[in-house]
């Protein structure tokens, strides 16, 4: 028996069966809005398969149906967690908003952890979904549950906190209730929640599977039958990936691997840096001293990660100095791009929440969280150090 291939391997030749078979070496892009039929009877039979949610027919009918290019990247995506299947949307709260959409017909309620995207928190806690929502920390899952818990949703590392939750642990506490983890910052090069109990596993592939900050996107992995009905929602939806995203989501993930590990190197490098500094008064990184309680790092991720979070002594005034002052850093949102990106969770992702809601997340208004991108340890340190340095004599200067 072959031993199975490294997953650095797959990354570059998943989900790529189809090609020498078509005599292409690159992935072909199918932007057909509608395919032609030479038989109708055949037609139909495909489009009675597509509805119903299988993965594949002879002809794809119509692209709200299926997609070659964006199947290609389902797959390879699929490979990559370890599941039978993937469904990929349009963005990552269109691959959540179909999963809620789906088990809703199991029960009207939701069990969430927080800390947790904020949009994801959004979502559920307004209700537009039509589902009652409970949060909880992660420890209090067995104790948010009801009769009618149709999901638990948690997230790991958790956003903005990098909070490691224990998967398995959750998915004890669940019962039989299925577990959907979002790991968009552990990206499956770090982290396979399925590997761990959990039923499904989202990714906002909007961050690092794309990786170069140029596609919006998200995917579900999971079993087949959960692809059935996710599929099914995405029929009757249309909350479709664009098949040139699919395109470079797939192309993305073939450097995924090699991104993730060198960013991985640069982020531990400046948050050891990070906790000497005078100017900060915590570093959240998983890969500190204390920074992984649970001792999850090696156990259920295979590395600390690309993202860390520094609280700014002088709260939220003088994180808004550091953001300003940045100059190779990119001031933004989001994260898992080339560059590094430096944002405020309390003035701009977690700004929907309450204030309540922040504080029970643990996010201060002084944190400020780096998604560490490709430039060197050095020059992103000189950058920080710098924006660190400003805020100090502010500080100094508002003392006097
Ligand atoms: C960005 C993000 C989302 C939402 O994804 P979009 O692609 O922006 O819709 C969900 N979860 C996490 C952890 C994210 O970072």
């Amino acid at each position: 028996m072959t031993p199975p291939l490294d997953l650095a391997t797959r990354a570059v030749h998943a989900g790529r069966d189809d090609l020498a078979d078509l005599g292409v070496h690159a992935l072909p892009i199918d932007l057909s809005s509608t395919y032609p039929f030479s038989d109708l009877d055949g037609a139909t039979a495909s489009l009675d398969a597509l509805v119903s949610g299988d993965k594949t027919a002879p002809n794809p009918v119509y692209a709200r149906l299926h997609n070659p290019t964006v199947a290609r990247f389902e797959n390879a995506l699929a490979d990559l967690e370890g599941a039978e299947a993937a469904v990929a949307f349009g963005s990552g709260m269109a691959a959540l908003t179909a999963v809620l959409l789906a088990a809703r017909a199991d029960g009207g309620h939701v069990v969430g952890t927080r800390p947790i995207y904020g949009t994801t928190d959004h979502l559920l806690t307004c209700e537009l979904m039509g589902l009652e929502v409970t949060w909880t920390d992660p420890g209090g899952v067995a104790d948010a549950l009801r009769d009618d818990t149709c999901l638990v949703i948690t997230e790991t590392p958790a956003n903005p906190t990098l909070a490691l939750v224990d998967i398995e642990a959750v998915v004890a506490q669940a019962g039989g209730v299925p577990v959907l983890v979002d790991s968009t910052f552990a990206t499956p090069v770090l982290q396979r929640p399925l590997e761990h109990g959990a039923a499904l596993v989202m990714h906002s592939a909007t961050k690092f599977l794309g990786g170069h900050g140029d596609v919006v996107g998200g995917v579900v992995a999971c079993g087949e039958e959960w692809a059935r009905r996710l599929r099914g929602v995405r029929v009757a939806t249309g909350a479709l990936l664009h098949p040139l995203a699919g395109y470079l989501l797939h192309r993305g993930l073939a450097t995924l691997p090699l991104r993730v590990e060198r960013a991985q190197a640069t982020a531990a490098t400046l948050a050891a840096r990070l906790v000497d500094h005078p100017g900060v008064e915590a570093v959240h990184y998983p890969g500190l001293p204390g920074g992984d309680p649970a001792g999850l790092v090696g156990r259920q991720q295979d590395g600390p990660g690309t993202m860390l979070g520094l609280t700014v002594a002088g709260g939220y005034d003088a994180a808004r100095a550091v953001v300003e002052a940045v100059t190779l850093m990119t001031p933004a949102v989001s994260l898992g791009s080339v560059d590094t990106l430096v944002q405020h969770p309390a003035g701009l992702t977690h700004r929907v929440l309450s204030d309540g809601a922040r504080e029970e997340g643990g996010i201060a208004p002084g944190l400020l969280r780096l998604s560490v991108g490709l430039e060197s340890a050095d020059d992103l340190w000189a950058d920080l150090a710098a924006a660190l340095a400003v805020t100090l004599e502010a500080e100094v200067a508002t003392a006097e």
